[in-house]
Parts: C-alpha cells; structure tokens; sequence
C-alpha cells in the first residue's frame, strides 16, 4: 500500500507530480483530514465480510481507509484522469476494483451482482461531488439496492434538510424522500478548511440507514410521492390551497371534509405532516378517485 494520502502535504505531492488539475464542474474537494475519514469509515459499521460501494474516490484518500476496514471495495470515478493515480495509491491492494464510470449511468444492480455476491452486506461510503448528491442518493434509494447503510459527506444544508423532522423550515420533499426509506442522523459537520481545494459551503457527514421496510405503508408510491410534492408546492399556503390545486377547486369542500375525516386540519402547512399522515392523506385521497386524471 501506498504512504497515507489524506495529508495536505501528500495531496499536494501526488497532484503535482501528476500534473493534475481539479475540475470545479465535477465537485472534486479532496479531504486531507485523516480524523474526519475515521469518523466517516467508523460510521459505516464495516468489517471483512461487508463490501463498500465508494463514490467518487478522487485520489484514493477515503478508499485507502475502506480497504483496510472492508472485505471488497469497489469505487466509481468519473474523471479519467484520476484512474492512473488511483491505481497507483492502491497498488497491492488485492480487494479494491476501480471502475472508470459515471455513477448516474451506471448499471447498479448488474454491478453489484458482479462484485458483491459474496459478501454480507454492503453499503455506500463517500464524499460525493456535491452537484449532484441528490440524484445519486435517489438513484441508490428508488433502485432498491440491496444497502445496510450509506455514509456521506454532503453538503451541511442538504443533510440537514434530508434529516428535518417535521415543523421546521428544513423539512420538505426531500425530507420525506430520504426518511421514507432510510433512518437518518447527521454523523458531524465539517468545516471547508479540511479540503483542497476548499469549497465555498460547509458540509456534514450523513448516515442512512436503510429500513427493512418503507416508514409507511402505502399501496400507490407514486401518489404518495406527487401527494407530498403538491403539499410543499407553496410552502406558505395551507395543506388544503396547495391540495385544491390537484384535486380541483370544485372539491375544496368536499376535500375539507374529507381532510377533517383523516383528522389533519385543513389549515396546516405541508411542512408540519409527518410521514404517517402523508400516507394517511394518500390512501384517504386514493379512495376518492379524484386525482387519477388530474395526477397522471
Ligand atoms: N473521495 C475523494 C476525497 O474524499 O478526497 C474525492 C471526493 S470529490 C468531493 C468527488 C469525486 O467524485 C471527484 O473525484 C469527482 O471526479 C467524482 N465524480 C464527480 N461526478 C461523478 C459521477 N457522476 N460519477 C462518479 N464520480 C464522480
């Protein structure tokens, strides 16, 4: 194994002598801080019978870490160019596999059918570019890959709305996304001094836990998703106005009676609803039929 990368002066040694330079559009922060690494691979709850899926693994820093802790690393990166510094860090490294590829496109469930057969449980582990975290997370969770946890650096705004509980500003759509398949908790926050270069924003580390079973039980995901989006459409309207929009001002009545039924105050804003009454709301609204044609 190659010296320890995630050290300022290191960093600096490898990207010189490689002549390369970082890509802003592609989010390529590099972590040079060796305890927010333990912090990250710590959470993940690693050993040798669980294999990492790492996204985005730069210069290697983060991937170093999980080889020694995992039984099988596989990391995806984007920028050719970093591929022959990868294979260079990792020389020797028997049970990492570097894959030349965009995540968004990738087969996932080909490849871990290829790379994590044999292993007893797999998660996702990375400091992800940050333009596109939340497409990355919604293409792990929508494909119902088989994952225990995903452990993430992110942007700190982000991660704190994927973990809002409901009443505040942060919780949203994406809060109920994230919540609907995964327990969330924020690991620690991160300064912008702990990366060359150093992005503009603060970031945390996220931990998802996925759940055995989706938090609500509902029998059209699809409703219950468009159902919450048009809650938040207007943050400062009330549930019933942003519902009135969907199911027809016709039936703002009858959709206040029915809310009442459901025992959710018509007056209430989308943001103070808890995942149980979204699912209550789309199985109450399913059964009226009104929004089969103004939905699809
Ligand atoms: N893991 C390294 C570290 O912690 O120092 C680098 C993290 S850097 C924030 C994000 C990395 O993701 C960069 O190496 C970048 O090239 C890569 N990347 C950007 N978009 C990607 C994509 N769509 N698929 C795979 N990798 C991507």
């Amino acid at each position: 194994m190659y010296d320890i990368v995630a050290t300022p002066k290191r960093t600096k040694e490898i990207i010189t002598r490689h002549g390369f330079s970082f890509k802003k559009s592609l989010g390529q922060n590099f972590l040079i801080d060796g305890n927010i690494l333990t912090a990250i691979v710590a959470a993940a709850e690693l050993d040798k019978t669980k294999g990492v899926l790492e996204i985005g693994p730069g210069i290697g820093a983060l991937t170093q870490r999980l080889t020694t802790e995992a039984g099988k690393v596989t990391a995806v990166e984007l920028d050719q160019r970093l591929i022959p510094i990868l294979q260079e860090v990792l020389e020797g490294e028997e049970h990492v596999r570097v894959v030349h590829g965009d995540v968004l496109k990738l087969d996932l469930k080909e490849l871990f059918e290829q790379q994590f057969s044999d292993v007893s449980g797999v998660s996702v582990v990375a400091n992800l570019p940050y333009y596109v975290t939340t497409p990355i997370l919604m293409k792990l969770l929508e494909e119902r890959l088989p994952l225990e946890h995903i452990v993430v650096m992110i942007q700190k705004e982000v991660a704190q709305r994927m973990a809002a509980k409901p009443g505040g500003k942060d919780y949203g759509s994406l809060s109920v996304a994230v919540q609907y398949y995964c327990e969330t908790s924020i690991v620690c926050h991160v300064p912008h001094t702990v990366f060359i270069p150093q992005p503009n924003v603060d970031s945390a580390v996220i931990k998802l836990s996925l759940r055995s079973k989706p938090a609500v039980d509902v029998q059209d995901e699809r409703m219950f998703f468009r159902i919450v989006q048009a809650s938040f459409a207007q943050r400062r309207k009330t549930l019933a106005n942003n519902l009135t929009v969907v199911v027809g001002k016709d039936r703002r009545e009858a959709l206040n009676e029915l809310l009442h039924r459901l025992d959710i105050e018509p007056s209430r804003r989308g943001e103070t609803l808890s995942l149980e009454e979204f699912g209550r709301l789309t199985e109450g609204l399913q059964n009226t039929g009104w929004l089969s044609s103004p939905l699809s």
